[in-house]
């Protein structure tokens, strides 16, 4: 998986998409940052047991997670645009997709993209970001700790940072550019 850094620059690469007057709002900026991060809540119930990766990389990393996300959302914030929902929907599946852009080194490789039609995990032949080091399955909160603050996360960080950082500035300047 790329890191939350990753994620959150994807999502705010495309999070200006709708309307400006929808887009500069707090709840508009709370939402992406969520819909970015959401498919991760996986670590929760892992965290809860003592054995945060016991299911990470589960059925929240699909398609249809994404969906279901999108609709829940929609539901709760009646009055989001169709330009924010669909946004909302790129964010999420978006996270998905760019994990199975990203290194993965402990099985099932990916993500189960297809569930619960297929249960196949998915990931890219050639991985574009590093991974990032969050301890392996059945190892406690404080090697998962110790492995997120690495040396090597660091790096995978500044890889997205590069790939991602000109891409959001590249969207920033589109969106600028553009009548309000
Ligand atoms: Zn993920």
């Amino acid at each position: 998986m790329p890191s939350p850094v990753g994620h959150v620059l994807f999502a705010l690469a495309i999070s200006g998409v709708p309307k400006p007057r929808e887009v500069f709002t707090r709840r508009w900026a709370v939402l992406v940052v969520f819909a970015a991060i959401a498919p991760d809540l996986d670590f929760l119930p892992g965290i809860l047991i003592g054995d945060p990766n016991r299911f990470h990389h589960g059925p929240t990393h699909s398609i249809a997670a994404a969906g279901v996300f999108t609709v829940l959302l929609a539901l709760i914030f009646r009055n989001l645009s169709k330009a924010q929902v669909f946004v909302i929907f790129s964010i999420y599946l978006g996270h998905v997709l760019a994990d199975t852009l990203a290194a993965d080194l402990g099985a099932p490789y990916g993500v189960p993209l297809l569930w619960p039609f297929d249960d196949s995990y998915y990931i890219a032949p050639v991985t574009l970001f590093s991974n990032f080091s969050h301890g392996a399955q059945s190892v406690g909160i404080g090697d998962v700790i110790h492995d997120i603050f690495s040396i090597h996360n660091l790096r995978t960080v500044a890889i997205e940072l590069a790939i991602l950082g000109p891409f959001l500035w590249l969207t920033e300047r589109y969106r600028r550019s553009r009548p309000s």
